[in-house]
């Protein structure tokens, strides 16, 4: 609720001057048991601090996270212990969160033994039960990182997080660096071991086209705050929001007829700095559509149409006819 999280830098030759990253500035979203909710947004819209301030990786400079009855962002390390194993986190690079003088069987053991889901008498099982569960032959446990390709590294990573019986897991560009056919059995490996375990993901990417089929939900960010949040399927096919409408303009159409036929809509320049974000409606600098009004009054969250909530002044229940498509 209301999540802030600004970092302190220092700038220039000798750092004599002081700034505020404002990597998050204000996002309310639930998310919801069973369900997928993904966060996409370009790099830099401050998707990777959402996610690992829900985690309380880091701590919020304002605003709550409500887990099971308790704000998150109030506890202590100490207080917050019991409740890790809940709460995990798979990242893009596998081959830099694995040590590379472990074998698979020994990572994987460490968090089952720290938690105490097994004895060391036991843990080889659980092991076994693990790598199976991530679709790698038991003999894994005696390799090492090198040993295995990118989407077998990416799959022990996900079999240490689910050692800890977890029950929500975010996924951050979990499968950005993997090839596309790759990308797909990982996706299916996660949409699997969510219906096996009942597990909740807050999924974070970049890939328009990736996120449709994992996710229940999508958030669409941009510069701290959120532009758009619907049903996935209603995002893709009524997109209300310009950024959104330029993302998806990016993303190609399976069908080639309806890719011949579609306007691309080019967005122009880069996401402007977070150390100084425009004021009103983040987006205006870049935003074909933008007015006056949009230089200086920041847009409400509203409610458009039933659990579709979007951020801009002339957003309406349907596509505006002005909104290129
Ligand atoms: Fe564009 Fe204005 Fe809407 Fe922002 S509020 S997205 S600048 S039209
Ligand atoms: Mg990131």
């Amino acid at each position: 609720r209301g999540l802030v999280k600004h970092f302190n830098v220092r700038l220039g030759a000798f750092g004599e001057r002081g700034a505020t990253v404002h990597a998050l500035d204000g996002i309310t979203f639930d998310v919801f048991e069973g369900e997928t909710l993904s966060l996409v947004g370009e790099s830099g819209c401050g998707k990777s601090t959402a996610g690992t301030t829900v985690l309380r990786l880091q701590t919020p400079t304002a605003g709550e996270i409500l887990y099971g009855g308790r704000d998150l962002a109030k506890l202590s390390e100490k207080e917050l212990r019991p409740l890790r194993a809940d709460l995990q986190i798979v990242f893009q690079d596998p081959y830099s969160t694995l040590n590379p003088r472990m074998t698979v069987g020994e990572e994987l053991a460490a968090p089952i033994l720290h938690h105490g889901h097994a004895t060391r008498k036991t843990v080889a099982k659980v092991v076994e039960q693990l790598l199976a569960d991530v679709g790698l032959p038991a003999r894994f446990a005696s390799r090492y990182p090198h040993e295995l390709s990118g989407g077998q590294r990416q799959r022990v990573v996900i079999a240490r997080a689910l050692g800890c019986r977890p029950r929500f897991i975010v996924c951050d560009e979990a499968i950005s660096a993997l090839d596309v056919s790759v990308q797909a059995q990982i996706i299916n490996l996660l949409q699997d071991l969510q219906e096996k375990y009942g597990l909740t993901y807050l999924f974070i990417a970049h890939d328009l086209a990736v996120v449709r089929h994992i996710s229940t939900r999508v958030a669409v960010m941009y510069l701290g705050r959120f532009a758009e949040l619907a049903p996935s399927e209603d995002l893709f096919r009524m997109p209300l929001h310009p950024y959104t409408r330029a993302l998806l303009s990016a993303v190609p159409e399976a069908d080639p007829v309806v890719e011949r036929s579609r306007k691309r809509q080019i967005l122009e320049g880069d996401v402007p700095s977070p150390l100084d974000p425009p004021p009103g409606c983040r987006f205006h600098t870049r935003c074909p559509m933008a007015q006056e009004i949009c230089r200086s009054a920041v847009p409400e969250w509203r409610e458009v149409r039933p659990n579709h909530h979007v951020a801009c002044h002339f957003a309406g229940p349907d596509p505006a006819p002005g909104l290129p498509s």
